[in-house]
């Protein structure tokens, strides 16, 4: 089911004129309009409050489903049948998909993978919080068995700590995941400035729930602390001659999440000068 208004359809070729004011690539497809359950991450409306925002500036790029041989890198057969029984497999086999692509795509250039449900909560044999398989471990995974990357670090900005990419990851031995602990908002940037100066890997994924923005239900940080992150991430990645990228976890107050994901876009596509400011 297609909502919303009517819009360029994905995948036609953009025209010069479209080109110079595309800012990045974003991962995307049409299924993810889908209302597929009756949670949150879910919501009809929610893919399209983005799009809105981003169209203009941003260039689709269609996602492709994950194989089974991607998915059962991370999560085991039972797991994958239960995905199956609750008719939400297609769905997140396309998530994950979107995240590879995502993740594939961030080592040539950052992009930003518009994908639904999300997966940060999605343990390898469990999960929880509107997440069935785990979108950024199944991406980072595939990019690390095809020997794209030897070291890989996921910054997870979600209101709630992703348990599941700290369950899959954890004791990986390539993977570092750091979920934002702070509360306040200062402190809570200068935890990502901290951790992006040490950082050193090969890609940086952002886990990009946005649902600690003071409109959604963590309310602490404000839509130009995205565009911050975004360049912190970013010049972290040029730093160590990597790549970077980010997927969609949480956010749920349609009004505000297209622009936070807007800043969030900006940030990624620039180096950051905020360190300078101080
Ligand atoms: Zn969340």
């Amino acid at each position: 089911m297609i909502l919303g208004r009517e819009r360029k359809p994905l995948g036609v070729e953009p025209t010069r004129r479209d080109e110079e004011r595309m800012i990045m690539k974003v991962i995307f497809h049409e299924a993810f309009y889908q209302v597929y359950s009756s949670d949150p991450a879910a919501a009809e409306g929610r893919m399209e409050a983005v799009v809105q925002v981003v169209e203009p500036v941003v260039e689709f790029v269609q996602a492709e489903p994950a194989s089974s041989v991607d998915i059962s890198a991370v999560h085991p057969e039972h797991r994958i049948e239960w995905v199956k029984r609750q008719g939400v497999y297609e769905i997140a086999a396309l998530a994950a998909g979107g995240a590879i692509g995502a993740a594939q795509l961030g080592l040539e250039e950052p992009c930003f993978g518009l994908i639904r449900p999300p997966g940060h909560h999605a343990s390898a044999d469990s999960g929880w919080g509107f997440c069935y398989f785990n979108n950024m471990a199944i991406a980072l995974e595939k990019l690390k068995r095809d020997g794209k990357i030897k070291k890989a670090y996921v910054l997870d900005i979600d209101l709630h700590f992703g348990d599941g990419t700290v369950n899959i990851l954890k004791n990986s031995g390539y993977a570092t995941v750091h979920n934002v602990a702070s509360h306040d908002r200062e402190a809570y940037l200068e935890e990502v400035r901290e951790e992006m100066a040490r950082c050193q890997a090969d890609i940086i994924g952002i886990s990009a729930g946005f649902d600690n923005h003071e409109d959604d239900w963590g309310g602490t940080l404000c839509t130009d602390d995205y565009r911050e992150i975004g360049s912190l991430v970013r010049t972290a990645a040029e730093r160590n001659g990597g790549g970077c990228f980010a997927i969609l976890e949480g956010g749920y107050n349609h009004e505000v999440l297209g622009r936070n994901v807007m800043a969030l876009i900006e940030g990624l596509s620039e180096v950051s000068t905020w360190q300078e400011r101080g």
